[in-house]
């Protein structure tokens, strides 16, 4: 399948048709940027998250997990600095009347220099052939260079302009650029605003500011307030961590790209608490770990690749990316943040609580400083769904297509089908899923020829494929198919078990990404 646009349309209606995702409330047209996970995406998201709790909580004696409330105290939002902060700059089209963030319009506009990069190259590789250099290449070319050139200088213009929250200037900005709306092709445009990402609610029957939360934006702002609770009830000492997976919600202005940026979604975050002057140690061991966990899915090391980051936010001394090469191209999935003594000092200052541990071994208290790991739950989702679904072309010319989740995270693990509706073979064949049901999720198939079944389980994902035949009376053997390679084999009822577990266990997983 051909890695474009189109590969994410694929993946949107293969999501739906199978039931893994749904649009919100389509019956009446659904919601913009809001999903529904299916009957199949529910289990593989459930399957997302107990890979990352296993692997980092239970893998880990220092490590716990909490599940906060979604609705925290409005202080917290004012320490965690998303009341003031926690902005968007937004310009509007007056002809199309699309709403844009500010920035994006500009990125996207760099973003083009970087494809007249990759052109130059493409066109260096055809003309030189094997002997191409590409480091040389893109060292030395002209006009390579002065693309180069033109992002560094642009890149730092937008940097200088966010810096200092001159909206002013970033609207000059665009419009020297020369950019228009893609819709209206008109650079017809209002102010530049800032618009706040948190959405708000009223809280009880008290009307007015004083009663106004939040849903939370992030999932670590529980974390934070409840890490004196944990670290006096889990007599927890320093280093050790707090995870949690939950729900966050921002009020996105460009929220599209499927379940890559929706208004709801859920985060799996690891708040790491540390010696304040080790924590670039631990920032570069959590960063290496991150990532060993993802590539133990073998969906291929590719995929992946580390964006640092070089303006950081002001309360971090360190921050990296685990970028995703999704079908639009390499994005954000997990960030890697050295987030210093930021967060637990402001709750400091606003609570007036002390947020202190003691070290016994240096004979001090001190407020720890914080390795953060945030992963966001659909971005997961999304990275998997894509990087399996595949379309492959079979020695007789036909074509399959095959979605090689990773087994461990497959909704279904097997499917049982009887040869036939009749001779008794579609109880064997649920006799067979009664026992194999208490450690593997089972489906039972009958309808249809074999053949569609094969193609359907193989469609879903399902590791492997059971089919009870008339044989399978005489000497309770059955065929069991491989999704991967479409193998056959003829085994024992009583081995079916030992079989799918080695190629599905979490284990394997959590000992190759734990
Ligand atoms: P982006 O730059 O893509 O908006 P971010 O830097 O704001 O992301 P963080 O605040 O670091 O993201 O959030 C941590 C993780 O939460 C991200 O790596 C991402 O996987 C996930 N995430 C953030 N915003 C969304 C969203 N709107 N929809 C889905 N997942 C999200």
């Amino acid at each position: 399948m051909d890695k474009k646009e189109d590969l994410l349309k694929e993946v949107i209606s293969h999501a739906k048709e199978y039931g893994y995702v749904f649009p919100s409330s389509e019956i009446y047209d659904g919601l913009a940027a809001t999903y529904d996970y299916g009957q199949l995406g529910a289990e593989l998201k459930n399957n997302i998250k107990n890979y990352w709790w296993k692997a980092m909580v239970q893998m880990h004696e220092e490590i716990v997990g909490i599940d906060a409330a979604i609705f925290m105290h409005p202080k917290t939002w004012k320490a965690s600095g998303h009341v003031d902060a926690f902005n968007d700059p937004l310009i509007d089209n007056k002809d199309s009347k699309k709403r844009y963030r500010a920035d994006v319009l500009v990125e996207e506009h760099i973003e083009k220099y970087r494809d007249k990069i990759k052109k130059d190259v493409a066109k260096g590789l055809k003309k030189f052939g094997e002997s191409f250099d590409e480091t040389q290449f893109l060292a030395t070319n002209p006009n390579v260079k002065r693309s180069q050139e033109k992002i560094d200088l642009l890149e730092s213009r937008l940097k200088n302009i966010l810096e200092t929250d001159d909206l002013t200037a970033l609207k000059a900005f665009i419009e020297e650029l020369n950019i228009v709306c893609p819709i209206s092709g008109t650079a017809n445009w209002t102010d530049v605003r800032q618009f706040n990402l948190m959405f708000s609610t009223e809280l009880g029957s008290v009307a007015g500011d004083a009663a106004t939360i939040y849903l939370r934006p992030e999932t670590a702002q529980g974390i934070f307030v409840n890490f004196l609770n944990v670290q006096k009830t889990g007599r927890m000492k320093i280093p050790f961590g707090i995870a949690q997976i939950g729900k966050a919600f921002r009020n996105e202005i460009v929220a599209r790209q499927f379940i890559f940026r929706m208004r709801e979604f859920e985060q799996m975050e690891m708040q790491y608490f540390v010696r304040p002057g080790e924590e670039l140690k631990w920032y570069a061991y959590w960063k290496e770990k991150r990532t060993k966990w993802h590539k133990a899915l073998g969906l291929g090391d590719a995929y992946y690749r580390h964006h640092d980051h070089v303006k950081l936010a002001h309360y971090a001394n360190a921050a990296a990316d685990i970028e995703f090469d999704f079908p639009m191209g390499f994005k954000e999935l997990e960030g890697i943040h050295s987030r210093t003594d930021f967060d637990l000092r402001k709750h400091e200052e606003l609570s007036g609580k002390k947020l202190q541990f003691f070290d016994p071994e240096l004979n001090k208290s001190y407020i720890p400083y914080v390795i953060e790991t945030s992963i966001g739950l659909d971005r997961m989702f999304l990275a998997v769904l894509s990087a399996s679904l595949k379309k492959e072309v079979l020695e007789d010319g036909s074509e399959r297509t095959v979605l090689s989740i990773p087994p461990a995270l497959a909704p279904y693990k097997v499917a049982v089908m009887p040869l036939t509706k009749k001779d008794g073979l579609p109880d064997k064949a649920r006799a067979i899923i009664n026992e194999l049901k208490f450690s593997f999720q089972c489906q039972y198939d009958e309808k249809d020829s074999i053949g569609k079944r094969y193609r359907r389980q193989d469609a879903i994902g399902t590791p492997f494929h059971v089919t009870v035949d008339h044989q399978t009376l005489e000497d309770n053997t059955v065929t069991i198919r491989d999704r991967d390679t479409m193998q056959q084999e003829r085994v024992s009822i009583s081995d079916l078990h030992k079989i799918i577990d080695e190629k599905v266990s979490l284990n394997n997983l959590l000992r190759h990404g734990g």
